[in-house]
């Protein structure tokens, strides 16, 4: 429905009709000039061959400091997407199952479903704050659990795990020896700290990318950080399939590390003044949601909707949302993306209010 939805409201915007696109997580905002100038110049400088499956020995160094482990546990991928997907390919292409909390972003359960693995969901709920509870997760686990995905903060309900459930959940997975995938996309930019999984002992993944940091959507650039076994696997994968992230994309993201704290300060300011300006719209209305404690989204829930109608009725007022359904059984539920300059995001918070009352 995620998908149908974005092709409906680009076949209306075809069509000549204005529609304010807060479906999809693709930021409005553009890349940092210093970025795109980095590539520019790596280009120039014949950054445009072949290379290492591995990434850049210079990026993969750097990001080791980052997060302080050593560079071989470093490799680099198109996006966190591709790490996502080809971890959970080597974990789960000789069967098993995932456990994964609910609601979840779209890819973990497509990718599973793809892979034929069993997909077992902890659901979580709006009214406890999105708490995961430890003992349904714990029940969930059995001897074909091949690993637990997590995503910290979540999409899209832009919520944290609280730190002492996350001990919780990494004290259950060593003591089981299951692993965990930590998607952490939005970490960097979070309005509040969150505990990472690197910061745990225990065998397990971190994977996270520049997409959202440095608003580099497009430019399909992320990293995995994790055993020395499991990263020669994954550049067995990329050597067979994309080879490697272009060396002068690579670049340009090593510029952006360089430049992080000055570029990422104003990302997160402006995702932050519309997470504001979102609540303030629409806590005058009955809809209920928690607020978001990173960007860059709001999940909000209206008793007796319809989500996938509303969402496709609402595109005719000029408006694109995703659905609940699309992150697991939220048909109650829509997902805002905070993603489109404030007077436009004002206008589709006001058609929203509007929608939800009649
Ligand atoms: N993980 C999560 C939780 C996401 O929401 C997204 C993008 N919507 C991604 C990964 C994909 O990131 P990338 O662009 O780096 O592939």
């Amino acid at each position: 429905m995620l998908y149908e939805i974005n092709e409906k409201a680009l076949k209306l915007e075809s069509q000549g009709k204005k529609i304010i696109k807060l479906n999809i997580g693709d930021p409005d905002l553009a890349t940092p000039t210093e970025i795109i100038e980095a590539a520019y110049d790596a280009m120039k400088r014949g950054k445009t061959k072949y290379s290492s499956a591995y990434g850049e020995k210079s990026l993969r160094e750097k990001l080791s400091n980052v997060h302080n482990v050593y560079a071989d546990n470093v490799i680099i991928t198109l996006g966190a997407k591709w790490g996502v997907f080809s971890t959970m390919y080597l974990l789960l292409k000789d069967g098993g199952n995932v456990v994964i909390p609910s609601p979840y972003w779209t890819a973990y359960g497509l990718i599973a479903k793809n892979l034929g693995a069993e997909i077992k969901l902890v659901k979580t709920e709006l009214d406890s704050n999105w708490k995961i509870d430890l003992e349904t997760l714990e029940s969930l686990i059995d001897r074909d659990t091949r690993m637990i995905i997590l995503n910290n903060p979540r999409n899209p309900t832009s919520s944290i795990i609280d730190e002492k459930v996350l001990d919780g959940i990494v004290r259950i997975a060593n003591d089981k020896g299951i692993t965990i995938l930590s998607d952490e996309v939005y970490a960097d930019i979070s309005f509040v700290k969150t505990k990472r999984i690197l910061e745990y002992g225990g065998d397990h993944i971190l994977v996270t990318g520049f997409s959202k940091t440095f608003t580099m959507t497009g430019w399909r650039i992320g990293y995995v950080i994790a055993n020395t076994g499991l990263v020669e696997k994954l550049a067995k994968l990329n050597q067979i399939t994309l080879t490697n992230v272009p060396v002068f994309i690579q670049e340009a993201a090593l510029k952006a590390l360089e430049l992080q704290s000055e570029l990422t300060g104003e990302i997160k300011r402006e995702y932050y003044e519309r997470a504001k300006l979102a609540c303030d719209i629409l806590s005058k209305t009955s809809l209920k949601f928690s607020r978001p404690s990173a960007p860059f989204y709001i999940f909000p829930k209206c008793r007796g909707l319809d989500s996938e109608k509303f969402a496709l009725s609402l595109l005719d007022d000029g408006v694109a949302v995703a659905p609940g359904t699309s992150f697991g059984d939220y048909r109650e539920h829509f997902r805002i993306s905070l993603t489109a300059p404030r007077n436009d995001l004002k206008k589709a918070l006001n058609k929203i209010c509007e929608a939800t009352l009649e």
